[in-house]
């Protein structure tokens, strides 16, 4: 039976770490501030932007919430992510994705100044990491990399395989994982012969965002499994894109859902934000 990779325990750790460096700046009179703007109020984005918040409060950034209406304009949006890139007080900025559709994200995403991008989807942030250059990485991806570290997991040298190539997930866990030194296949909803593939994997990441989809005939014996995916079932209970029972008694390490990759989203966008504030005012 694998061993629980503990998400909540590792990020609540991450959490402190965090918490006491913001005090020590805090006390040197640098206080860390992160905007946070969403548009609409569309419900699930409403909980993860009330998760944000309540980190903040917790760990001592101030959070400045813009909620703004759902028929807001994109020029109306993009001079307040102007005005926020001006203001030396606030030093990250975070845009609820996704937008309302007459909102286009890209111009959204690119307008955010890159000093100020706490969410890493900035197309300078991501060139620095295709180049292994130093720059915000997306939260999800850098979370999983502090999960396996944490966990004393070996990356080097292993071979890694994504499934999922989006933009937030498997793209920048690719780039993140060949930094690390693993052998990298990176898997998507064109690829032939998935199962095969993924049973040659040491370590498995699930991005493929269908629930419970990835059962043992995909994991190899021993693998380390990471389930990114986040789904309510038909009795409303949270699962991952992985059949968790089975794949446990495969692999020798497992992400449950809830409770393994979720809760380092939000502790690797609080790290960013303090970064943001050390490096940048
Ligand atoms: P996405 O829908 O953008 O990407 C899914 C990827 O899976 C695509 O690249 C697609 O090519 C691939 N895919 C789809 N069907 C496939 C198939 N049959 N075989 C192989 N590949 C296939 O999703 P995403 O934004 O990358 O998110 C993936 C999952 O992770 C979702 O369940 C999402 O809710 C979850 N997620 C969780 C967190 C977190 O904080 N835990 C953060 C982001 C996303």
């Amino acid at each position: 039976m694998a061993e629980i990779i503990d998400g909540k325990q590792i990020s609540a750790q991450i959490k402190e770490e965090l918490k006491q460096e913001v005090a020590e700046l805090s006390a040197q009179g640098r206080e860390c501030c992160l905007a946070v703007i969403q548009v609409g109020n569309d419900p699930a984005s409403t909980v993860y932007v009330g998760n944000k918040k309540k980190a903040c409060a917790y760990i001592g950034i101030t959070s400045q919430a813009y909620e703004l209406p759902e028929e807001t304009t994109e020029e109306e949006l993009l001079s307040l992510i102007e005005k926020l890139n001006q203001d030396k007080t606030v030093h990250g900025i975070l845009c609820q994705l996704p937008l309302p559709v007459h909102i286009n994200e890209d111009r959204v995403i690119a307008a955010i100044s890159p000093k100020k991008d706490v969410d890493g989807f900035h197309p300078q942030n991501v060139g620095a990491l295709v180049i292994g250059q130093k720059g915000f990485v997306s939260c999800t991806p850098a979370g999983i990399i502090q999960l396996l570290k944490r966990s004393r997991i070996e990356i080097s040298g292993k071979h890694c395989v994504i499934i999922g190539r989006s933009n937030i997930v498997g793209k920048p866990m690719a780039l993140l994982m060949l930094r690390e030194n693993a052998t990298v296949t990176v898997c998507h909803s064109r690829t032939e012969g998935l199962a095969d593939i993924c049973k040659s994997a040491d370590i498995l990441i699930v991005a493929i965002g269908k629930p419970r989809y990835i059962g043992a005939e995909y994991i190899k014996e021993g693998a380390v499994v990471i389930d990114v995916g986040i789904h309510r079932d038909e009795n409303n209970k949270l699962c991952g894109d992985v059949k968790y029972e089975e794949a446990a008694s495969a692999a020798s390490f497992i992400t449950p859902v809830p409770g393994g990759v979720g809760p380092m989203t939000i502790a690797m966008l609080m790290h960013n934000c303090v970064e943001a504030m050390k490096l940048y005012s």
